[in-house]
């Protein structure tokens, strides 16, 4: 076997002893029927079943194929694929989850285009096995997603079964934020992208770890870890929201030097000088959030480029640093 296989498959693990027996069946199976050098990495995050000892085990049995990755303790799906992909040595890598809703038997598919060049190959779930509400929150995450990205961006950020070009893996694991999203990250660092149909099933067994509440905090800490538009709004809502008050201020002063009762004795021009002085701090606000959100990029350390090869002079990987 190579030092470096052509494949790695990265897939997060997490309480999942009732489905790693037949996972592991099924990869084994599919992996061996393609022409590549594989690694299966498992990464056990935190599992409190006995998912962990399985992957020891499995990883006994296929030495140098199935590779074992145990984390302390829960750190969250991305964070484990994270730290699936620093393990991983693969020239192409495939991630995707431990449920068998990815079938392992469409591996092969999502290979051959990261042989034809592609640096992402994303994938749109067929005939989608889930809830009508986890349908509808993904819908709206792949919108809120399309609409923060600038330049290239995928239909379907839900699905985990991917493929990233190795360049790719190197550029994400220099993006050394926390609750960072992979996909995303991957688009920005993409040259070519392609998006292929791939089967979608049930979930094999045991329950999905989120519940209504973790998916919330997750698109919450998406938004958030993306984009400060939100603040900017809270700029405009500050700023129109003043400038409603100024001009219901000169109607109250024109109304009432038209008619000297109306008015309510001042109070409506109280109305709007209050209302002016809340827009101006929600506009404050924003715009102390807009600074904020400026310490917050600089401080996350996301490199501003990867820079792939030089060509014409040989360069060191400490010079291709940014
Ligand atoms: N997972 C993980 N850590 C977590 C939660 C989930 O590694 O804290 C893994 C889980 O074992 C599975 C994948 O992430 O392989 C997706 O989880 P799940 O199927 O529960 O999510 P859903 O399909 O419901 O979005
Ligand atoms: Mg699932």
């Amino acid at each position: 076997m190579s030092a470096v296989p052509e494949l790695s498959v990265v897939v997060p693990v997490y309480n999942e002893q009732e489905n790693l027996p037949e996972l592991l069946r099924r990869s084994v199976e599919s992996l061996n029927a393609l022409d590549a050098e594989w690694e299966l990495v498992l990464v056990d995050d935190g599992s409190a079943d006995d998912s962990m000892k399985m992957i020891r085990e499995a990883s006994e049995k296929y030495p140098g194929q199935v590779i074992g990755v145990i984390l302390s303790t829960n750190f969250g799906q991305h964070a484990a694929v994270t730290a699936g992909l620093k393990v991983s040595r693969g020239k192409y890598v495939v991630t995707m989850d431990a449920d068998l809703q990815n079938p392992p038997e469409e591996i092969g598919k999502l290979l051959e285009k990261l042989r034809e060049g592609y640096d992402v190959v994303g994938t749109i779930r067929e005939n989608r096995q889930d809830t009508f509400f986890r349908k509808f929150a993904s819908k709206m995450v792949n919108l809120m997603v399309r609409s923060l990205c600038h330049g290239k961006t995928m239909t379907d950020y839900g699905c985990m079964l991917r493929g990233y070009s190795r360049s790719v893996v190197n550029a994400v694991l220099l993006c050394t934020e926390h609750g960072k999203f992979i996909p995303m990250l991957a688009m920005t660092f993409a040259r070519k992208t392609v998006e292929i149909h791939v089967k979608h099933a049930e979930r094999s067994a045991g329950e999905s770890k989120y519940n209504c509440w973790k998916l919330i905090a997750l698109q919450y800490d998406l938004l958030t870890g993306t984009s400060t538009f939100p603040l900017r709004l809270l700029t405009f809502f500050g700023f129109f929201t003043a400038l409603f008050g100024v001009v219901f201020g000169i109607v109250v002063f024109i109304v009432s030097q038209i008619d000297k009762d109306w008015g309510y004795g001042g109070t409506f021009a109280l109305f709007a000088i209050e209302i002016v002085l809340i827009g101006g701090q929600f506009a404050g606000m924003g715009l102390l959030g807009e600074y904020l959100g400026k310490v917050f990029i600089n401080t996350r350390g996301r490199p501003q480029f990867f820079i792939e090869e030089v060509t014409g002079r040989s360069c060191g990987p400490d010079e291709l640093k940014n």
